[in-house]
């Protein structure tokens, strides 16, 4: 694969070729998560598509003029001009092929398909989700000796590769870049020997067979699942949210906050991520609207009063967003105030949305028990109702959700497991 620069675009994207183009950056967890899939699909439609990558911070000006707003972007070009949409943030691997296999011929995409081959591998666990939960019980389980599989959709890591700071976890005195205590959490429990299924599309998952298949072709069995998905930031489901997703809309100032220097940004929420990421994003932004729903914040009382003193951000209280707009280079956010009904529109560079998070369950509903709230109920030793699955972390009912208690979580199960199984 060819990375490019910006005075190699026109040249490459023209001469009747058939292109797609990433734009990524550094200190991108989404771009580290498309790299292994963007790679690998350059080898199987490397004969018929050209795949570039192009690095964003250092190439900002094409950015800018083709409108790419947030990392990874991949842009399909046939002929030079842009054939399919867009795709950024974090890209599925199926949707990447749907996207290339509507610039072929049909024979071609049934020949590129005849080539993948459908495998079987068994294993003793299968631990869905490579956050602090699952990558706990990786290594309690691989330090056990039991046969375990790390399998994530994203890179692993969850949320705390997107959190700039943590200071609570114990250990280390100073605060921690989260993606380097993901990092290293992540590199203990592959260097004992766990295998890693990472940035991989789970395409089917069978609680009660204990099977999973990924990418397709794929099949993972085991004799126990450990589920350990987490969470998945809400959208605010206002009119234009979906459409400017990755254009201007972001879910992740770690990502995205180092494109808005000297620029305007609006924030919408008021709890615990909403307060701690516009702190992070005020090292750039010149200055911060937040529109929260109700009377006073929510976070907690240390990182309100942090963000109360800092000059460059305001709070708009009881408002909320109606919709979201694009005006030329800016994005216009209606808000409605609660109490009067009156709307307002608010002009700014980009939008960051935190607000709130529901259990990513999606895949495995079925027969789980879950709570009013959509999260997976367990006993105390992490099982659920149907036998040979547990469930760890943030995606189980439960009070607190932090790192500290997911690692908990998931030293629990796999301390179970290990035991079930000897
Ligand atoms: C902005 C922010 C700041 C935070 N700051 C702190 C802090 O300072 N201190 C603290 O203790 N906690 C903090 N937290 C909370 C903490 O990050 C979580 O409690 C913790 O990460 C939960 O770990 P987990 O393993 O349960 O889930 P996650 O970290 O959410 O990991 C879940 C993993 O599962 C993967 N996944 C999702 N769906 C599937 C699927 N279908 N198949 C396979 N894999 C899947 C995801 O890609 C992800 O890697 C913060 C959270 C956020 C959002």
């Amino acid at each position: 694969m060819k990375e490019i620069n910006a005075s190699e675009f026109e040249n490459e994207i023209t001469l009747g070729k058939k292109v797609v183009l990433d734009f990524y950056s550094s200190e991108c967890p989404p771009c580290e998560a498309l790299a292994p899939k963007f790679e690998a699909l350059s080898k199987t439609y490397g004969d018929d598509i050209t795949f570039l990558k192009i690095f964003r911070q250092k190439n900002k000006d094409l950015a800018d003029k083709l409108g790419v707003k947030s990392s990874p972007t991949l842009l399909f070009f046939d002929n030079g001009k842009e054939v399919a949409e867009r795709l950024s943030g974090g890209i599925k691997r199926s949707d990447i092929i749907t996207h290339l296999d509507s610039m072929i011929p049909v024979e071609k995409v049934e020949a590129i398909k005849s080539q993948l081959k459908p495998s079987v591998s068994d294993f003793d666990v299968i631990i869905l989700g490579a956050g602090p939960g699952g990558l706990t019980a990786g290594l309690y389980l691989c330090q056990a000796k039991v046969n375990a599989v790390m399998v994530d959709i994203a890179l692993p890591g969850g949320h705390v590769s997107t959190t700039h700071e943590v200071s609570n976890y114990p250990g280390f005195i100073e605060p921690q870049a989260g993606y380097m205590l993901s990092h290293n959490m992540s590199e203990q429990t592959k260097q004992c020997g766990t295998v890693y299924k990472v940035a991989v599309d789970v395409t089917k998952v069978d609680l009660e067979k204990k099977e999973v298949v990924i990418d397709e072709f794929e099949t993972l069995r085991a004799k126990r699942i450990i589920i350990a998905t987490g969470t998945s930031p809400n959208f605010t489901g206002a009119p234009g949210e979906k459409e400017l997703k990755g254009k201007g809309i972001s879910y992740c100032a770690t990502c995205d906050a180092k494109y808005f220097v000297d620029k305007e940004v609006v924030v919408i929420g008021g709890g615990n991520s909403a307060v701690e990421e516009s702190d992070f994003i005020a090292r750039f932004a010149s200055k911060i609207t937040m529109v929260h729903q109700f009377n006073k914040l929510t976070a907690n009382k240390q990182a309100q009063e942090k963000l109360l003193a800092n000059p460059k951000i305001s709070v708009m209280y009881e408002h909320e967003p109606r919709s979201f707009t694009k005006e030329g280079d800016k994005l216009v956010t209606e808000v409605e105030d609660l109490k009067t009904n009156e709307r307002k529109k608010l002009i700014s560079d980009g939008v960051f949305v935190f607000t709130g998070f529901k259990a990513n369950i999606g895949l495995f509903k079925g027969n789980l028990e879950l709570d009013q709230w959509g999260y997976i109920k367990t006993n105390e030793d992490m099982r659920t109702n149907i036998d040979g699955v547990y469930a760890v972390g943030d995606v189980i009912s439960k009070k607190y959700r932090q790192i500290t208690t997911a690692v908990a979580d998931g030293t629990i199960a796999a301390i179970a497991i290990s035991k079930e199984l000897d």
